[in-house]
């Protein structure tokens, strides 16, 4: 029932079905956890998200050319409910209908939190109209804006359409939604000004999740004038604009300020977000995923054996540590050999059962170091192992498609070591490759990685990380119990230096893990069951839920 719903969540992405490609990455993989925990512990909830009925984009590798981009092409009306009502968003000159598809969203007790997708692609409006929620961050600045204005204002008029009129608490995932505190401030007659800053403040709840001043989104007034200058008097958006640089509106800031919750999604991100946002209480509740959505089916079965109640409570993983090396590496082995025949059957690699396998995939971009581990491809080429490589550059990431590009000719260059980057990374080839691979690799350029949450999901599966001291790896890592640091973390005011990170890399690969793996496999299994049983046990979406609903939505008498 509409009006027994407490919160909305909103984010301009939503991984919740994976065969809808709404989403581009950790972001949107992180709403459709919260979304799948919120339906499990019966949190009166509705995400609302954008349809992308074009996807993020759908990825082809051409040897020569690189990351070529596909639209990509899917049918909303197979997965979901087209709903009835139809609400007009402010535009410049015109107004833009929208439209909605609800997506049941069941969890394990069948108590349903629904995500609606918002849709421009309607006959009443105009061919430009049309695409607004087509392309995920795709096209320019402009575009950018009238996604979050039909995003944000459009939510807010959906809700209500739809009969959504007791929520408490609206949960901003990212500043791309902030739009929505300005309708509903209109809608509760809340003046834009000093005095109705913190009227409603109890109501809004706002997640950041970059640690880069440049990955906040910021437009200028004349173009926040241009799109909004009929529904927004000057005053009310030079009030908004008045925080920082008063030519612009940054939604980051926006967010901030009319929050009375706000939280970075690891410690450290906390600590670097309240630095770049000095005076704003940034509390920290740390990113995690969700245990059965990302828990391979040898474990799930495993887990369903001998782990009575995991999936109800995750934090029973901590029980793994009783599991015998056996089945942890029977379990392992099955996805392992999963992995490697879909390698070898896509791309005739010859990869090898027996042989140590190292995944890297995410999105693929400088800051991320996807390439740190070819920078001596000849000292590569020495080690006793094979590599899967994945993940999608953003369109108009220039430096992130050559990284792509080096990956693709070192898997041709390599004499011994077999390396192959598989195509159109989403969370299907997640699940296969995390799980299937012995190590997983995260080289970050710290301190600019949020969280990260893929090494949560390779913990789940019994897979130890080796990874830069950034992000949640910092409350993760106990060093040769649940994994690898690449190095002691970096001191403030220290250049990072790739040469010196990857001479380390190699290093540790040499003399710490390659030993393990190949001489010394119980303690090798011992570490899977530690990755589990300290890691899986608490980086879940289950845990984080439960801290958003004790720090974050307390404030109101709900749910
Ligand atoms: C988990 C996930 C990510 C995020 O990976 P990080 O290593 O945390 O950046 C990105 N894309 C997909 C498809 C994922 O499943």
């Amino acid at each position: 029932m509409p009006e027994e719903t407490k919160v909305a969540y909103f984010s301009m992405e939503i991984a919740i079905d994976s065969r809808m490609p709404t989403y581009g990455g950790g972001l949107g993989v992180l709403a459709g956890d919260v979304m799948r925990s919120f339906a499990d512990l019966k949190v009166p909830a509705v995400g609302v998200g954008l349809l992308c009925n074009k996807g993020y984009f759908f990825q082809r590798i051409d040897n020569e050319r690189g990351q070529l981009e596909i639209p990509a092409d899917w049918r909303p009306e197979d997965f979901m409910q087209r709903m009835e009502p139809k609400i007009k968003v402010p535009m410049g000159e015109k107004e833009v209908t929208v439209q909605c598809w609800k997506y049941d969203n069941e969890g394990q007790n069948g108590f349903s939190a629904p995500v609606l997708f918002l849709d421009t692609n309607v006959e009443e409006n105009d061919e430009e109209s049309r695409e607004i929620s087509a392309y995920l961050y795709g096209k320019d600045l402009r575009y950018r804006l009238m996604q979050e204005i039909v995003l944000g204002i459009g939510g807010i008029r959906m809700l209500n359409a739809l009969g959504y009129s007791n929520i408490d608490i609206y949960h901003m995932n990212e500043g791309h939604t902030a739009f929505l505190i300005v309708e509903l401030l209109k809608r509760y007659n809340v003046p834009i000004d000093e005095s109705g800053l913190e009227t409603m403040k109890e109501k809004f709840v706002f997640t950041t999740h970059t640690p880069v001043p440049a990955g906040h989104d910021v437009f200028s007034k004349d173009m926040v004038k241009e799109f909004l200058g009929g529904y927004l008097r000057d005053e009310e958006i030079d009030f908004l604009c008045a925080n920082g640089d008063s030519t612009k509106l940054n939604m980051t800031l926006m967010a901030l300020r009319f929050s009375h919750y706000v939280n970075g999604v690891a410690k450290k991100h906390a600590e670097i977000s309240r630095g770049m946002f000095p005076g704003y209480p940034i509390d920290s509740i740390t990113n995690g995923v969700h245990h059965v959505f990302w828990a391979s089916k040898p474990f799930i079965n495993l887990y369903d054996s001998k782990i009575l109640g995991w999936r109800k409570d995750p934090c029973l993983l901590r029980y793994a540590i009783n599991l015998t090396d056996e089945e942890v590496m029977k379990a392992h082995d099955k996805c392992k050999k999963k992995l490697i025949d879909h390698v070898n059957r896509t791309k005739n690699a010859g990869m090898d059962y027996h042989v140590l396998t190292i995944g890297y995939a995410r999105r693929i971009t400088r800051y991320k170091r996807p390439t740190l581990l070819l920078h001596d491809l000849k000292r590569l080429d020495s080690l006793n192992v094979q590599v899967v490589y994945a993940g999608k550059a953003h369109p108009n990431d220039t430096e992130g498609k050559e990284e792509i590009k080096k990956i693709v000719k070192a898997s041709e260059e390599l004499q011994n070591v077999k390396l192959v980057f598989l195509e159109n990374y989403d969370i299907e080839l997640a699940k296969m490759i995390i799980s299937g691979s012995d190590l997983w690799l995260n080289t970050p350029h710290a301190p600019h990685e949020a969280s990260g949450t893929s090494g949560m999901k390779a913990a789940l599966n019994g897979v130890p990380s080796l990874s830069s001291l950034d992000g949640w790896w910092l409350e993760g890592h106990i060093e040769n119990i649940t994994g690898w640091s690449i190095r002691e973390q970096v001191k403030e005011g220290v250049e990072v230096n790739d040469e010196e990170d990857a001479e380390k890399l190699y290093s540790k690969l040499e003399k710490e893990v390659l030993p393990k793996y190949y001489n010394d496999k119980e303690a090798w299994a011992k570490m899977m069951k530690y990755s589990i049983s300290i890691n899986g046990s608490f980086f879940n979406s289950h845990r984080m839920v439960n801290q958003y609903l004790v720090k974050a939505y307390k404030a109101s008498n709900s749910p």
